[in-house]
């Protein structure tokens, strides 16, 4: 099976991960630092803070910037349910803005009718969550501009779009948002194992962030409430929690960093041989806006299934049955049982419920070699019967 995204593991990762395993620090030490401030650097952006996990990082944003209980954040419907999720854990509401047609991200228009019949409601978000769905960033100078309108903040989930740019600025710059979450799961861009991590340019929030990440305490005498009891002494300001990243894991994403403009240039040459060898079927390619250099985590095609004499599932299906390992992003979140308990029905966000009724994730990933992406579109032909 080809499968439809895999990790690259090299000698030199391995090699970074055998040599903290033989150093003093095995939890978070000066390697999670070092990878902190290489991703900063990388991104252009003031600090960087480690955690365990991509929905660790979503879930301690939406708390620094103040959800919980009576407050509001909106994402798009599309996206993995962590993004969602991450608002409601902090006793905040959720609520979608249906996706773009064209780029699958949340849709600026209608971003901006919501907005305003929200603002005569009475009920604007506090929070705003886009996606950079399949590696490409949202139309952030837009959306940025929109949040000064209606006074809301913004944290980007840029989960698939490690090492992608928008207005030749690295997504994680944070010039448009406040926060920016990246998620190392082993099938996005570069992989800790598990990991994530949330970029940002202020300094109230990166302290804060720190805290959240470790229980809550610091050992910072300025921010304590008293005179210190000693050298043991520590701490606790907040209710945190133990979300951070182990120097084992911070060694293998340092070393993956320098491999990072490699993959998503191969990611990249992937999805442009894709566009050529698919470009006479009958079906629909991704488009990039003009402003995005995608990082091309997903390389996803939409099937008009009304063209074809199989349904969507038994195209997926033959696919699988032929060895490619498609999958498909994503099943929207408003759909999802849970969600529909909180009161989200079926027919909320059209946009992203055809578009579900349509879409193949194909393979696409650092390793995958010429002749294997040439065996996925044979076998795509053979399956829609081209
Ligand atoms: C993968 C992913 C997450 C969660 O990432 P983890 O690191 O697995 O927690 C969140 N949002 C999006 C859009 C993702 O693709």
């Amino acid at each position: 099976m080809i499968p439809y995204g895999k990790q690259s593991i090299s000698d030199e990762d391995i090699n970074a991960v055998v040599e903290v395993l033989k150093s003093d620090f095995l939890t978070q030490g000066p390697i999670v630092e070092k990878f902190e401030k290489a991703i900063a650097s990388y991104c252009n952006v003031k600090y960087a803070v480690s955690v365990s996990n991509a929905t660790a990082a979503l879930h301690l944003s939406c708390l620094a910037l103040g959800l919980g209980r009576g407050k509001l954040a909106w994402t798009s419907p599309n996206t993995f349910v962590a993004t969602s999720n991450a608002v409601l854990y902090t006793g905040a509401e959720v609520g979608f803005v249906d996706i773009d047609p064209i780029s699958y991200n949340l849709s600026l228009e209608n971003l901006k009718n919501r907005l305003s019949e929200a603002k005569s409601l009475g009920k604007l978000p506090d929070v705003l969550l886009p996606v950079h769905f399949s590696g490409q960033s949202c139309e952030m100078e837009e959306i940025h501009a929109l949040s000064k309108e209606y006074g809301f903040q913004i944290i980007e989930d840029a989960s698939h779009a490690v090492g992608a740019k928008y207005k030749n600025q690295p997504v994680g710059s944070c010039q448009y948002s406040d926060l920016t979450v990246f998620s190392f799961h082993p099938v996005k861009i570069i992989t800790t194992g598990e990991g994530g991590l949330i970029t940002t340019n202020r300094k109230d929030l990166y302290d804060l962030l720190i805290r959240l990440r470790s229980h809550g305490i610091t050992r910072n005498s300025d921010l304590m409430t008293k005179e210190t009891d000693g050298e043991w002494y520590y701490q606790q300001l907040e209710l945190g929690y133990n979300y951070r990243l182990t120097e084992i894991q911070a060694a293998l994403g340092l070393s993956q960093l320098k491999r990072l403009d490699e993959f998503v240039t191969r990611r990249n040459l992937i999805a442009e041989r894709y566009h050529n060898l698919l470009k006479d079927f009958p079906i629909t390619l991704p488009t990039l806006l003009t402003k995005n250099y995608s990082s091309y985590h997903l390389y996803v095609i939409r099937i008009d299934v009304s063209k074809f004499k199989k349904t969507h599932k038994q195209i997926f299906s033959d696919l699988r049955k032929n060895g490619i390992g498609v999958q498909l992003h994503y099943i929207p979140v408003h759909t999802q049982p849970y969600y529909q308990s909180l009161g989200f029905k079926f027919g909320d966000y059209p946009v992203s419920e055809k578009y579900y009724e349509e879409a193949i994730s194909l393979p696409i990933y650092f390793g995958l070699k010429d002749a294997e992406q040439d065996k996925v579109v044979e076998t795509l032909k053979d399956c829609l019967g081209l």
